[in-house]
């Protein structure tokens, strides 16, 4: 049962099948905290030893970079800086 951070405050929600809240840190009075929004998306960028990253994100966090793709704030920046030669994001198109 995931805790959210809504517009109210966090929240704490019961149920099954309730997707994740989102990974992203914000800055709340001066402190990083966990986003905990409800999240519709996951990071499709490229982990270490799995798939993909799977960073949970809401609508706030969420870089779109395709269709039905999107990226965390940190998959994000390295895919900005990645060289579009190496290959590894050449398969994805930025979109503006
Ligand atoms: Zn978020
Ligand atoms: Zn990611």
């Amino acid at each position: 049962m995931p805790f959210y951070r809504l517009k109210t405050g966090i929240v704490h929600v019961k149920g099954t099948r309730l997707p994740r809240p989102c990974a992203a840190h914000v800055l709340i009075d001066g402190h990083e905290q966990l986003c905990a929004a409800w999240s519709t998306y996951l990071c499709d960028g490229p982990a270490q030893g799995r798939d993909t990253c799977d960073m949970p994100l809401c609508e706030a966090h969420a870089r779109e970079i395709g269709p039905n793709r999107h990226l965390c704030p940190a998959c994000h920046l390295s895919h900005r800086y990645a060289d579009p030669q190496r290959g590894l994001f050449s398969s994805l198109i930025e979109t503006p």
